[in-house]
């Protein structure tokens, strides 16, 4: 047998140990979670390795995993029935950092300094060690199975740590925390691991979806009754242990798609996102190759009231193996797809990564571009096989889109096919360009459109008449965003967009009234009447022109091809109030 040894964390433990300790990081609730996914995976090794060899479970093959919080001795206890540990695998594990995110965390910490340690932590997260930034002392009780003997390590994180043989009964590995003074303490009941309601939430918050049953006993204190049932309140109390589990353990995103009901989607997105209605549209899909990840999708029914107001929060929750890893994950889907809801699990992401590092994780950059490319696939498809639902979507998001259109150059191109607008053609539906374009006469060569508050407003412009009278179709802009939106395409299709209040309209083509070449005559005809209109009008206009765009009008005000169009103008204007 071996006797107790002493030995030397290597010189990065070492050093990674004092941060712990020492740093002033905050987040240090993370230590549960580390300790929690350790016990997983473990659980997961043994289950997986006693398909080929049943013998290993040794007849316990109930996995669980047990947290027991102990005001009598101040220590938190966290034990699993997993693989467990031989003494070697304890030293290799638990004594050496061979963990390649532990490796490149040293790494930048040489680089750096210790000037930003405790932003470092946060950044990298540490696994087992995070367990000292909470406790005094660390001791790991473990057995593999098929092993006589356990292993008892112990250390109280000061650059040594003792092992020795130990026997243990049961399979796996029990951490034994003891706490820090200031991580117990009433005083700060969401910092004080020894409260099982701190405990519980933050179980819930980060470990719900781990597939093992998370346990912990609950004491209750219950007065006895008499016949009648009432209490008697003078008689001492009795106590009694409740187990409870404390996380949820199925994730519904691992489940397959068509063994769900739409009715476990929507209690799902209705617990998970806080929303009272069911959502507009799921998005769950399964990855495998390159990239490998489980998506779950959810377009709510309802944009959030001030969704256009402010700078809106909500991204997407990131997991890893079931692990939560981060909410409201910026990064995943571009800006204009905001108001998509959902999560993604990948077991690429590692636990340790940070918003920071995040934006550079490549990983990551291909889950995005994937779940972009599906989101816009949905609404394309919405759009063609579910002609009303696609239109509430757009009442709700349309503005969204649009943004993307303008704001997001690279986008442009996928989003034109979703835009609709209203138009002249119908007094009710809206259209999209494809649809406005196959409804074209022939020659004509612009997507014509005009801008104004609302449909009555633009139908009395006096430049409509011309194209209504050529039953040519004009789209109607009515929100600001809308102009934007065609500014910035230009063209779809090789038609350009025209305004109806800008430049010329050279209609001719289309159906010809009167030609250019009439015009001009006109024009030469009533020179000196232009020119007395121009000299009445100096300073308020700058040109005058004799036009075909009119009908029954006598004038009308238009702004120059090269000039902001008039609803541009007034926006400006309000803009300059
Ligand atoms: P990681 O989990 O990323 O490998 P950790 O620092 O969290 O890094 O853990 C280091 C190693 O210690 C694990 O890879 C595992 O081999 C071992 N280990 C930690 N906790 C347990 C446990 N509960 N049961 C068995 N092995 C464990
Ligand atoms: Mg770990």
């Amino acid at each position: 047998t071996i006797t107790k040894e002493t030995r030397e964390f290597q010189a990065e433990t070492k050093q990674l140990l004092d941060l712990m300790v020492h740093s002033i990081y905050t987040n240090r609730e993370i230590f549960l979670r580390e300790l929690i996914s350790n016990a997983s995976d473990a659980i997961d090794k043994i289950r997986f390795e006693s398909l080929t060899n049943h013998q290993l479970l040794e007849e316990n093959s109930d996995f669980e995993i047990f947290i027991i919080p102990d005001e009598a001795t101040n220590t938190l206890t966290i034990s699993d029935n997993g693989i467990g540990m031989t003494y070697d695998e304890v030293i290799e594990n638990i004594g050496t950092i061979a963990k390649s995110g532990t490796k490149a965390f040293i790494e930048k910490l040489k680089n750096v300094g210790s000037a930003t340690d405790n932003e470092l932590i946060g950044q990298f997260g540490v696994g087992f060690y995070s367990a000292f930034m909470v406790s005094d002392k660390v001791t790991l009780l473990t057995r593999a199975p098929g092993q006589e003997k356990g292993v008892r390590w112990e250390s109280t994180g000061d650059g040594t740590y003792t092992l020795e043989e130990c026997d243990k009964e049961k399979r796996g590995t029990t951490i034994i925390l003891t706490l820090n003074e200031k991580y117990r303490s009433a005083e700060n009941p969401e910092e004080n691991f020894l409260n099982r309601y701190t405990i519980q939430n933050l179980v819930k918050k980060y470990s719900d979806y781990i597939r093992y049953p998370i346990k912990m006993n609950f004491i209750k204190e219950e007065k006895p009754r008499d016949s009648d049932g009432k209490v008697i309140k003078d008689a001492p109390a009795t106590q009694s242990i409740e187990v409870r589990t404390l996380n949820s353990m199925t994730p519904l995103w691992i489940r397959n798609k068509n063994e769900i009901s739409k009715e476990e989607y929507h209690n799902f997105y209705r617990n998970f996102f806080h929303d009272w209605e069911d959502p507009l549209e799921i998005i769950h899909s399964k990855v495998e190759g390159a990239v490998e990840y489980t998506s779950m999708l959810f377009i709510p029914a309802h944009a959030p009231f001030d969704f256009y107001q402010r700078e809106s929060k909500s991204g997407i929750r990131l997991y890893s193996k079931n692990v939560f890893i981060m909410d409201n994950c910026q990064d995943l889907l571009p800006e204009y797809l905001r108001f998509v809801r959902g999560l993604v699990d990948s077991p690429d992401f590692s636990l340790n990564i940070s918003r920071e590092l995040l934006q550079h994780s490549s990983q990551l950059k291909r889950v995005g571009k994937n779940l972009e490319k599906s989101v816009l696939k949905t609404l394309e498809s919405l759009l063609n096989k579910d002609r009303p639902k696609y239109e509430e979507f757009w009442k709700e998001y349309g503005r969204a889109i649009k943004s993307g259109v303008y704001l997001d150059y690279n986008s442009r191109d996928k989003l034109q096919n979703l835009l609709l607008f209203a138009s002249s053609y119908s007094a009710e539906g809206l259209t999209t360009l494809d649809e406005y374009i196959t409804r074209m006469p022939e020659n004509q060569k612009a997507i014509y459109y005009a801008t104004g508050k609302d449909r009555s407003s633009v139908e009395r412009l006096p430049q409509m008449e011309l194209l209504r009278d050529k039953g040519i179709e004009v789209l109607y802009l009515f929100d600001r965003v809308d102009e934007f939106a065609i500014d910035a395409l230009r063209e779809y299709k090789e038609k350009k967009f025209q305004s109806i209040s800008r430049g010329t309209l050279d209609l001719d083509d289309i159906d010809s009234t009167k030609s250019k070449k009439d015009i001009e005559e006109i024009s030469k005809e009533n020179e000196s009447l232009i020119k007395a209109i121009k000299e009445q009008l100096t300073g308020k206009i700058s040109d005058v022109k004799i036009s075909s765009r009119l009908k029954s009008s006598a004038v009308c005000l238009v702004s120059d091809d090269n000039g902001i169009s008039l609803s541009m103008e007034q926006i400006l204007s309000e803009m300059n109030k």
